[in-house]
């Protein structure tokens, strides 16, 4: 195992820059969000760890990339940025991928993303495997069916029996297809996925600074490893591109994982015919994130 350790100077110009600008930019945020930001060069910092290599097949290892820091996100000319107009992220579930692609984008979309449980791949000549984004059209499609514990095994339920061979517009494939149980560990998997393809279309780039739900990916356990959270060199990118308080998007977040949690399981039988849409969130896998929130939490109240 290998780590990347950054000068606590290459950090500091990540995040801040020397742009006198962009300094001043830094400056004039709220002192305790900087204070949170600024443990991305101390140290000891609890909260953000430098990027672990395990293996020369690791994203960073296998796809050398330029990196990317605060001011060259900032000066991106090709970066998407929301507008009072088109400022909405549409999350839609797709059981039928036919009726889904014949809806249009709404007009106040930033984008629209397609999620499904449904494998995307079922033949080697299908172009996609967890997903698909497009930065310039603010759209993509992913599926989460390979974050099934089950999937790599034999047992497998998803698999197609008669292979087809599919035609333009027919969609007839997807029909009663296999749908995994959502553990808690598929929701996290799939939220981290999906964090990391919006962040794209929000202009963020692979992130080579610390440990980040932005670093690249090139395998189920190097997906695993990465966190689910934002260094802070990508929360000033995010920042800058959506404006927001910190400690509002932290509280947040503990709010949803808090919300509609899991349910003891003799509750749980009563939930057993309704539809998926309405289960408890499983949200166990979620608890180790939750408490580094808390940490974040109490770093921006000082
Ligand atoms: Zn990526
Ligand atoms: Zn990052």
């Amino acid at each position: 195992m290998r780590a990347i350790r950054h000068s606590e100077e290459a950090l500091k110009v990540a995040l801040i820059s020397k742009s006198s600008a962009l300094v001043k930019q830094y400056e004039s945020l709220d002192p305790g969000e900087r204070l949170l930001m600024n443990e991305a060069f101390r140290r000891d910092s609890i909260l953000f760890r430098p990027i672990t290599l395990q293996s020369a097949s690791d994203w960073i290892s296998a796809h050398p990339e330029p990196t990317q820091d605060f001011e060259e996100f900032y000066r991106d000319p090709y970066r998407k940025k929301p507008t009072p107009q088109s400022n909405t992220i549409y999350i839609q579930a797709i059981g039928d991928l036919l009726r889904y692609l014949k809806r249009k984008k709404p007009s106040d979309a930033f984008c629209i993303v397609g999620i499904t449980t449904i494998d995307l791949f079922p033949k080697e000549s299908w172009n996609f495997v967890f997903g698909q984004a497009s930065l310039t059209e603010g759209v993509g499609i992913f599926s989460f069916a390979r974050y099934d514990s089950d999937f790599y095994s034999p047992n497998y339920k998803g698999r197609l029996k008669r292979p087809k061979k599919p035609s333009k517009g027919d969609y007839s494939i997807f029909d009663d297809c296999h749908t995994p149980a959502i553990t808690g560990l598929l929701l996290l998997r799939s939220c981290k996925t999906l964090t990391h393809e919006l962040g794209h279309i929000f202009g963020l780039r692979h992130c080579q600074w610390l440990a980040c739900v932005m670093q690249g990916s090139n395998h189920l356990e190097e997906s695993d490893r990465r966190p689910p959270g934002l260094c802070p060199i990508c929360l000033r990118k995010l920042h800058c591109a959506l404006g927001f308080s910190l400690a509002r998007r932290y509280e947040a977040l503990v709010r949803w994982i808090d919300e509609g949690a899991a349910v003891a399981p003799e509750r749980a039988a009563k939930f057993r015919n309704k539809d998926p849409v309405d289960l408890p969130k499983p949200v166990e896998a979620f608890q180790e994130w939750r408490e580094w929130i808390l940490k974040c939490l109490a770093v921006l109240q000082k």
